[in-house]
């Protein structure tokens, strides 16, 4: 494990949250990002080595959205940086923790994401994340 990566926060509004993190942070985002298949629009702002992801649903009754109306606005997820998704996989399995995904999927910020089940952590949704090389570069290893 490297670094935290990024810590992702739940938000209703996510113009609003933006607004605030701007302020709390003393920068603006840097990006903006849409992720399909998760149903969540995330908004990025660096704060040091680590990052905070905003995260709002894009449709009502979304992942999000159940999140919030089940433990409200707040923490959602701790993001750790690894250098070999497949070894964590393989480490993590070991360990015992429940994994939502064992195949990395893609999620926003270039990354390929696993997630381990709150339930196996004592209550905190952990991701995963390694970052995905340039299309230039040799993906067949990934
Ligand atoms: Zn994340």
């Amino acid at each position: 494990m490297k670094k935290v990566e990024h810590i992702g926060i739940a938000v209703k509004n996510l113009a609003e949250a933006e607004k605030r993190f701007e302020k709390l942070l003393g920068t603006a985002p840097y990006k903006r990002e849409t992720v399909e298949s998760e149903q969540v629009t995330t908004s990025f702002f660096h704060a040091g080595e680590s990052k905070i992801e905003l995260l709002a649903s894009t449709v009502s009754g979304g992942v999000i959205d159940k999140f919030i109306e089940k433990r409200g606005e707040g923490i959602h997820h701790i993001a750790f940086a690894t250098g070999d998704i497949y070894a964590e996989i393989q480490r993590l399995k070991k360990e015992g923790f429940i994994l939502i995904n064992d195949k990395p999927k893609k999620g926003a910020d270039n990354k390929l994401v696993i997630f381990v089940h709150p339930k196996s952590t004592g209550g905190i949704l952990v991701e995963y994340c390694q970052e995905i090389p340039d299309e230039n570069e040799d993906v067949a290893n990934f």
